[in-house]
């Protein structure tokens, strides 16, 4: 068997899509590349005085269409091809919601559970520093991603503005309000979701409210969906963290899992009435309307999805299935929301920060997700109707409207010098 490279399964998926869209290699070859990439030895003076050394990494993988913008992640399974991947799905779902900027990524490979609050503040903003030549509101914007969250990004901000000597909010986002931070923005992502799936479901003439839905993920996105649909009476029948798994036919009561993981920090040892405990793989395959996975990438494989019988999936989270496993789900004729349109909500609201940062105004919330909402929409009918008009997936309908918006974009401004 191959071994898994995330790059190589992005770059499967660009070349079908250059192809469908009649490009010449030379049209889009450079967008096979990262621009940069940087990686550093982040050494970190432990609590108990000895130190370790952590690999990090910032890829900026094109800036054709505005600045570089993506997430940073903390998570042991980080390297360079996976940051690379993910740099690059920043750049096509930028693209795809049409917002001013390129994509880039940054990671450092680390269990941040295993590190106290005070190790992982001098973890970021050792790393912070090391990649400070890269970063600026007019070059590359983090934000947010696995493992990382609003105090995290206070750090890189502070960080940044003690080099510069001033205070520079724009330079990353999902910061805390306090500082800049916009309202919205940490439930963009799990919101832009749900927004997406209501239309999916409309399209494909299922009823929501009657839908039985399984949620793999119980971060910030997947738990935001999971409350969102919550809310609204949906039915969510399985969630799922990297602990456990759980089912309930008749629908799990998020509002007590959500106290219980507040208490706990898992999932796991939870017990609520009708509720059994299920694998990772039982929760991908269930019988069930809507799939949301909200966890990682790699997930729906090949074998995964010979079984899988959702009628939808909508991807929360960057990468989730396998371009093999892809093939198997078109096949079977299931209906696939891909990650760079179904998870842009989050970017599309670090959007919405930045703007507000370099204009010093702030919205309210009620302006952040009309605003999310309506870029959401449009994004989604425009994929949508390519996929109807022509036959191509939904995937490769994002896709053609992501390259093709780059590739214009690199014709415009020519080949520097
Ligand atoms: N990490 C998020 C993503 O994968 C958000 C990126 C951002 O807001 O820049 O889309």
């Amino acid at each position: 068997m191959v071994k898994y490279n995330a790059y190589q399964e992005m770059l499967d998926v660009l070349d079908d899509a250059a192809e469908k869209l009649g490009l010449e290699l030379s049209d889009y070859t450079a967008l096979r590349h990262p621009e940069r990439e940087l990686k550093v030895a982040v050494p970190v003076e432990m609590d108990d005085g000895t130190l370790r050394v952590f690999s990090g990494y910032r890829v900026q993988h094109s800036s054709s269409r505005g600045p570089c913008k993506g997430g940073i992640r903390f998570h042991p399974g980080v390297n360079i091809d996976e940051v690379k991947a993910l740099a690059a799905w920043m750049t096509w779902k930028c693209a795809v919601v049409n917002i001013p900027y390129g994509g880039a990524k940054g990671g450092i490979e680390v269990e941040p559970s295993e590190l106290s609050a005070r190790e992982l503040s001098r973890l970021t903003r050792r790393y912070t520093a090391a990649i400070l030549p890269l970063l600026g509101p007019e070059r590359d914007i983090p934000a947010p991603d696995i493992n990382t969250d609003a105090r995290i990004m206070g750090w890189i901000m502070d960080t940044y503005s003690m080099f510069k000597g001033y205070s520079v909010p724009s330079v990353v986002t999902g910061k805390p309000l306090e500082i800049g931070g916009s309202l919205g923005r940490k439930e963009a992502t799990g919101r832009g979701v749900s927004i997406v799936a209501d239309e999916i479901a409309f399209r494909a003439g299922i009823s929501m409210q009657k839908a039985r839905i399984a949620v793999q993920g119980f971060g910030n996105v997947g738990g935001t969906v999971a409350r969102i649909f919550y809310e609204k009476g949906y039915k969510i029948v399985a969630l799922s963290d990297k602990d456990s798994a759980l089912y309930n036919e008749k629908g799990l009561n998020i509002d007590e899992i959500f106290a219980y993981v507040e208490v706990n920090k898992t999932l796991k040892g939870y017990i609520g009435k009708g509720v059994q405990e299920i694998t990772n793989e039982e929760l991908l395959t269930l019988d069930v309307d809507i799939l949301v996975p909200a966890a990682i990438e790699n997930q729906i494989t090949k074998e995964i999805a010979d079984k899988v019988k959702a009628k939808i999936i909508v991807e929360g989270a960057n990468g989730p299935t396998t371009t093999e496993a892809d093939k198997i789900l078109n096949e079977k004729n299931i209906i696939i929301v891909p990650d760079i349109l179904a998870n842009a909500g989050g970017v599309v609201v670090s959007y919405f920060e930045w703007v507000q940062n370099l204009q010093a105004i702030f919205w309210d919330e009620h302006e952040v997700n009309t605003m999310l909402k309506r870029i959401m929409i449009r994004s989604f009918d425009e994929v949508y109707d390519i996929s109807k008009s022509k036959g191509f997936s939904m995937r490769l309908s994002a896709y053609m409207v992501a390259l093709n918006r780059v590739v214009m974009a690199k014709k415009i401004r020519g080949i520097f010098p």
